[in-house]
């Protein structure tokens, strides 16, 4: 037994470590090179999209996304109050103003129903997000989108081979986003991935991720473009993970069904949702406890932390933060956002890992509580 368990860790095999010398050894270690086509395509059919777009991390994935579609100042741009901060932050980077609307309880994904209060004449775009690795309810989604004359970019950083009635996530809005951050679903270290089945959208983005230079006049600029290209030594390592993803979102699937015989009676205890229509790839093991507040929940974690195990609250309501707001009350992601903690979620635990995980969790919730 591990002395100390972390949230997360990367599942490195000697095959990432052949690729990624095998691209160092080449010479093509900036952004030319044959690992960044071969990621490219492989990560297009993997989604079911025409069209897929390295980029150097998932942010600036979301930010060129935007960009390429023309969004900035003026505009809103409809996203979940309970997310990672970057999905509000790339809309803010062009300009726009991100809406952040409530979730839906049984998903903990954006809510149709907070979506239609919010749209305006201002309303340019909505991005979902597929938190935790649960696809948002697209339908609903892209029924609004087309009612309204809206664009839905699928913020699926945290969803790789999700899916929603069978069809992948990046493959269900105008675009999605990916990231492969050490801690996502697979990992290039840093790095991020646009799906489209849109080619004028794609050769757009591709373009402004070399700022924007001329294809037929080499430094030439006509427009303000960026650097946000990935590195050949990055898509060695992606396309080293992408031929393990089948195996490495199996194993997830079963660590969840571990935690759910250890802790999925519990009661006040709720363990991550799976929605009728969708199939989810855990990103991380979530777990809200009813009677908890934060202090408490603080105080949980520090006693899980002292038996060896880590944890990580849910994400802060992006409204809470100080260079955002709320036009509406988020009562549901603020009561999930209070109760909620991800627990050690990673391919390479073990059953005994996972029932001693539970074990310390069940101590530190009668610790926590017998005060
Ligand atoms: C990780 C993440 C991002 C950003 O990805 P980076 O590669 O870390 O920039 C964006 N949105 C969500 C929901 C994420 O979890």
């Amino acid at each position: 037994m591990t002395s100390f368990i972390p949230i997360s860790q990367p599942s490195i095999t000697e095959k990432e470590v052949a690729f990624v010398t095998d691209a160092v050894r080449s010479g093509w270690v900036s952004s030319l090179g044959p690992y960044i086509a071969d990621f490219e395509q492989r990560f297009a059919a993997f989604c079911g999209t025409r069209h897929a777009l390295t980029t150097s991390n998932g942010t600036t994935g979301l930010h060129l996304a935007l960009a390429a579609l023309g969004i900035g100042a003026g505009d809103e741009v409809i996203v979940p109050d309970l997310t990672f901060v970057a999905s509000a932050n790339a809309i803010a980077y062009t300009g726009a103003t991100p809406v952040l609307v409530d979730i839906d309880a049984d998903t903990l994904c954006i809510s149709p129903a907070a979506i239609e209060r919010a749209i305006t004449p201002r309303t340019r775009a909505i991005m979902p997000v597929h938190l935790y690795g649960h696809p948002a309810d697209m339908d609903a989604i892209n029924g609004l989108a087309s009612k309204h004359d809206l664009v839905v970019i699928e913020d699926a950083a945290e969803a790789h081979g999700a899916e929603y009635r069978g069809r992948r996530v990046g493959s269900l809005g105008r675009c999605g986003v990916f990231s492969f951050y050490g801690n996502k679903i697979i990992t290039t270290g840093e790095g991020g991935m646009i799906t489209t089945d849109d080619e004028a959208l794609y050769l757009k983005a591709k373009r402004l991720r070399d700022h924007a230079m001329s294809p037929t006049r080499r430094y030439w600029h006509e427009e303000l473009g960026f650097n946000y290209r990935m590195t050949n030594l990055q898509a060695a390592l992606g396309v080293a993970q992408l031929e393990r993803i089948d195996e490495l979102i199996r194993k997830r699937r079963e660590i969840m069904s571990w935690y759910q015989e250890e802790l999925g009676a519990l009661p006040g205890v709720r363990l991550n949702r799976h929605a009728p229509w969708a199939e989810t790839v855990y990103w991380l093991v979530c777990m809200e406890v009813d009677a908890f507040d934060e202090a408490s929940r603080a105080r949980f974690m520090a006693s899980l932390r002292d038996r060896g195990v880590d944890s990580r609250p849910y994400f802060y309501p992006v409204s809470d933060m100080p260079m955002y707001s709320a036009a509406s009350p988020t009562p549901v992601a603020h009561s999930m956002s209070r109760a909620g903690i991800n627990l050690p979620s990673f391919v390479d635990l073990t059953r005994a890992d996972v029932r001693h995980v539970c074990e310390q969790v069940v101590l530190s919730l009668k610790e926590v509580h017998d005060r």
